[in-house]
């Protein structure tokens, strides 16, 4: 696996790699690796002749200072398992090489209810960060086709728009979420879960998998929109009920929208926030 940590020298090689036709899949990441960001180079490995990924703990996306500075690194362990998984290339550039001019953003898209709901409103400025870095990661790499997982479901979305909105050139391709054995999804930041916050985590997915359930449940009396309403509130209130579970939401939406879901036909997603043992969580299930 080649690394480059400069821009100029990651093209050179990306253009001298590109005089011969190869398709090129990119999965961007922040570190921290585990099984959920390998499965995604997998899957890239698969479709495409070279794989690049980059490790880029991106200031401008953080609306909490200590979250970023309590951001995981395993640099060393990061690579080996890049290696490992058959990764072609790792970008690994510092903030100074993406951010020359300052992080200031100086050309933010706009990209309406489906960046104000739910992340949106919890983290002021996430978006609109996460956006600025994966379009100047999208101009530097040029990949042909871009891996993301579901497990960020809002934010592949939002990607989508960025793509279209830019014309970038490059096919969006979302990873199912991998998830522990007791099915919490896996992230980065579960390393910061203590013993006893590891164990509550599990309500996420729980509630989840309870919700999608109850809405795939046939024979139900109440008109579809009431008995969405009826679900979320009542898993909103368990979740509430969970002593150690500080909930920012558990909200069942439109999966291409992410407006309040109110019909029996469209597609719809649970998408759940919450603070446990200090460390914010998200998670969500297509239901
Ligand atoms: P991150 O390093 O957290 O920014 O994630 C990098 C990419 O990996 C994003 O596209 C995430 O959606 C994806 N990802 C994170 N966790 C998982 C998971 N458990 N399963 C699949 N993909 C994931």
């Amino acid at each position: 696996m080649l690394i480059f940590k400069q821009i100029k020298d990651l093209q050179r090689y990306l253009q001298s790699a590109d005089n011969k036709p190869q398709v090129k899949g990119f999965v961007p990441t922040m570190g921290a690796l585990h099984e959920g960001h390998l499965s995604l180079i997998a899957q890239s490995r698969k479709k495409c002749d070279i794989t690049v990924c980059s490790i880029f703990v991106n200031p401008t996306q953080f609306n909490d200072k200590s979250d970023y500075d309590k951001y995981p690194n395993t640099i060393a362990r990061d690579i080996e398992m890049l290696i490992d998984a058959g990764c072609n290339v790792l970008f690994l550039p510092g903030v100074k090489e993406m951010y020359p001019d300052g992080l200031e953003n100086k050309k933010p898209l706009n990209f309406g209810y489906v960046a104000e709901t739910l992340e949106g409103e919890h983290r002021p400025g996430h978006f609109a960060g996460m956006a600025q870095v994966v379009e100047k990661l999208l101009r530097i790499v040029k990949p042909d086709k871009l891996y993301m997982g579901q497990k960020d479901y809002q934010q592949q979305l939002i990607v989508r728009h960025l793509i279209k909105k830019r014309r970038l050139n490059t096919e969006l391709i979302m990873g199912a979420t991998l998830r522990e054995k007791d099915g919490l999804a896996m992230s980065s930041r579960n390393v910061r879960l203590d013993v006893p916050a590891r164990k509550l985590a599990v309500e996420l997915s729980k509630a989840l998998l309870k919700a999608q359930k109850a809405i795939k449940e046939p024979g139900t009396k109440n008109p579809e929109p009431r008995r969405i309403a009826e679900i979320q509130e009542k898993t909103t209130q368990h979740l509430r009920s969970i002593a150690g579970v500080e909930l920012e939401y558990f909200e069942i939406r439109n999966a291409e929208t992410l407006k309040p879901a109110t019909t029996r036909k469209e597609k719809k997603v649970a998408l759940v926030a919450a603070k446990i043992g200090g460390v914010r969580l998200i998670d969500n299930m297509v239901v």
